[in-house]
């Protein structure tokens, strides 16, 4: 069986709220192992959620609505699924039970227009709500599941859980899951990746997704299967074959993050680091020290912004400085080392760059970053030229970082 949903709500479509329950909703259907084809997103607007559901209705089996079941002008939810499906409005007494006890239990007196939200298409279910007055909508119609839950998060999701999906499983959907895995790939732009695994992309169960993130990329594999087991024994060989083509480059898988890997294998070899930031501004810092434990292996930050920092905190030599400019190989370098002497650790590392808008010439343009790495006296360095806006240049001046970082862990003994 195949769902799609429909999110009401004008807030959502100017952007004044996040979707997430939309977000919510695709994990729950997949977990549940119900395909979900399609969602769309429409404003507080009678003809256009009824034409939304009916729309939906040609195509799926499940047509799963989220808000608008308020007792307000503009919850219109119920009336668009009665006109929709040309059924009419019925009150229901467990409804209406529902919403007076609602208010009694609170000493509150009841709106009118509340009982509303007793009325329900012929022949629907209430589904329960402990925490609203809007109860959910079940109806099955002409061989379709139809099914509206309300719109406040915490509702939704309890509903959802706890109502609808045993409801939909009961009607037979779901017989299958659908489970992923990501595989995390850095050093490597998406069309290098894509080159890479290109005849894999050809795959139906399981399917193979390239996902190009800020400075990763992830590769996702999804398996269709009636039992998690089954469905790991299909991304297994798959995800062999890829780890065994980007072996330099998969640095983790899931949860995975590259401060978290690069965390595990500084305190695995017993190594300690401190770095020495101009243009990233102490966002690598905080990256590595976003992981639990990094105590073990982190010992000192310096945002040298300033040159005069650089040369009295760091040490970084004036002269070389003023000749090869704060943004140079010399510096970088400089910089990585004059840290791990100051905080006393096995790696030291330096950044130094034109984050921009402002700030770059022909020679030394914006996005040019020097990125160096001083482990125990052996040292080196890279030099990147990033493209974007200010925090994407910072944060890709990180990723290079740690990537660095992450290449010297591995080969080191
Ligand atoms: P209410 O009884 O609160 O009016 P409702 O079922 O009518 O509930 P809406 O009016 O559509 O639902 O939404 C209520 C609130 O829930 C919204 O103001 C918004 O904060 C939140 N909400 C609605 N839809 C979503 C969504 N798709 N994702 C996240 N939050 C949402
Ligand atoms: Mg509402």
């Amino acid at each position: 069986m195949q769902a799609e949903a429909i999110f009401t709500g004008t807030e959502l479509l100017l952007g004044q709220i996040i979707n997430t329950n939309a977000a919510l909703l695709c994990q729950e259907l997949a977990r549940a192992g119900i395909s979900i084809f399609r969602q769309v997103v429409v404003g507080d607007n009678l003809q256009r959620i009824k034409e939304a559901i009916q729309e939906a209705g040609k195509r799926a089996d499940i047509i799963i609505t989220c808000g608008g079941l308020g007792p307000t002008e503009d919850d219109l939810t119920r009336e668009a699924l009665a006109e929709a499906l040309e059924l009419p409005l019925e009150e229901n007494p467990l409804a209406k039970e529902h919403i007076i006890r609602f208010f009694t239990v609170r000493g509150r007196p009841m709106p009118p227009q509340n009982l509303k939200q007793a009325l329900f298409p012929k022949g629907a279910l209430p589904l329960d709500n402990p925490w609203g007055t809007a109860l959910g909508i079940f109806l099955k119609h002409k061989d379709k599941l139809y099914a509206c839950l309300p719109g406040p998060p915490s509702e939704f999701s309890k509903m959802l859980k706890e109502e609808l999906l045993p409801l939909l499983e009961q009607y037979g959907a779901g017989k299958e899951i659908i489970l992923s895995r990501v595989l995390k790939i850095t050093g490597l732009g998406e069309s290098t990746v894509e080159e890479k695994v290109r005849d894999l992309l050809k795959g139906t169960n399981p399917t193979l997704a390239i996902l190009a993130k800020t400075g990763e990329i992830h590769l996702r594999i999804t398996a269709k299967a009636c039992d998690s087991q089954m469905a790991q024994e299909l991304i297994k060989p798959l995800e062999e074959q890829i780890r065994e083509r980007l072996k330099d480059h998969t640095f983790g898988a899931d949860g995975d993050t590259l401060e978290g890997v690069v965390g595990n294998l500084l305190t695995r070899k017993g190594l300690t680091l401190a770095v020495a930031e101009s243009c990233t501004g102490g966002l690598l810092a905080h990256r590595l020290t976003n992981i639990p434990g990094s105590s073990a292996y982190f010992r000192q930050g310096v945002v040298a912004y300033d040159n005069n920092i650089k040369v009295k905190v760091l040490g970084v030599n004036a002269k070389i400085l003023a000749s090869k400019g704060a943004v140079s190989e010399e510096v970088a370098l400089a910089m990585a080392r004059g840290v791990r002497d100051l905080a006393g650790t096995d790696i030291g590392i330096g950044i130094t760059g034109i984050a921009g808008p402002g700030g770059g010439t022909p020679a030394k343009p914006v996005g040019l970053v020097y990125l160096a790495l001083n482990c125990q006296g052996n040292a080196q360095v890279r030099r990147e030229l990033f493209q974007g806006p200010r925090e994407e240049i910072k944060w890709r001046a990180t990723q290079s970082a740690l990537d660095m970082l992450w290449r010297h862990l591995k080969g080191h003994a």
